[in-house]
């Protein structure tokens, strides 16, 4: 079990799926910066990031929810869970917006079961399917949360709280992905990639 003063923020599981280099800078470095995309997801986030609920029919619906885990460590909030009331019990389902599309990587669905293992702690249950919703195509995706998943994303937790224990923001060789990153201009990556700062670097920070 964790304290609160270990806790990591869900959302760095994804930043380190997408660039361990990345998830440093932010969640090492506290450094932000936002580009169309960042801002994108913002706009889509307005409508769900006030704290709130609704109650339609059986289903009651609740925005912008603070979740947490002792278990693994972790504290962030869900976009959406749905609380529906079934014949056989409560079905609670965690939907998370996105303002693109299904990614190729795990990054996404690392992030759901993430919170998915704080539903299932705080609410002492067991979830076994999840949602995105995704912007650019206006349309609902159900995730299985299945058992090679839940392990995925336990060894993306481990390795993002070793890295930040260790306190070493990573150097990570430019990539495609690059293009899209809004720390493109903090982070240099090609800059990085010169051999004799890459090697004074690595002697300054010990990396
Ligand atoms: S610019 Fe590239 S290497 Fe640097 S943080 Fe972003 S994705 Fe990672």
């Amino acid at each position: 079990m964790y304290t609160e003063d270990n806790f990591i923020m869900i959302n760095s599981l994804q930043h380190y799926i997408f660039c361990p280099r990345q998830c440093g800078l932010i969640h090492i470095d506290d450094v932000w910066q936002e580009n169309l995309f960042t801002v994108r997801g913002k706009i889509l986030h307005e409508k769900v990031d006030a704290e709130s609920y609704e109650t339609r029919g059986n289903v009651k619906t609740v925005y912008s929810l603070r979740i947490h885990s002792y278990r693994y460590g972790l504290v962030g909030r869900c976009d959406v869970v749905e609380f529906r009331q079934t014949k056989n019990g409560k079905q609670i389902l965690p939907v998370e917006f996105k303002a693109g599309e299904p990614k190729e990587d795990i990054s996404d669905k690392v992030q759901l079961c993430a919170q998915v293992f704080c539903l299932e702690e705080m609410l002492n249950t067991k979830i076994n399917i999840a949602a995105f919703f995704y912007g650019k195509i206006r349309r609902r995706n159900i995730i299985d949360i299945t058992s090679e998943l839940r392990t995925q994303t336990e060894e993306v937790i481990d390795k993002v709280r070793k890295m930040i224990a260790d306190s070493k923001v990573p150097i990570v060789e430019y990539s495609s992905k690059c293009r899209n990153c809004s720390l493109i201009t903090v982070c240099q990556p090609k800059a990085l990639n010169h051999k004799k700062l890459k090697n004074y670097i690595k002697e300054l920070y010990n990396v």
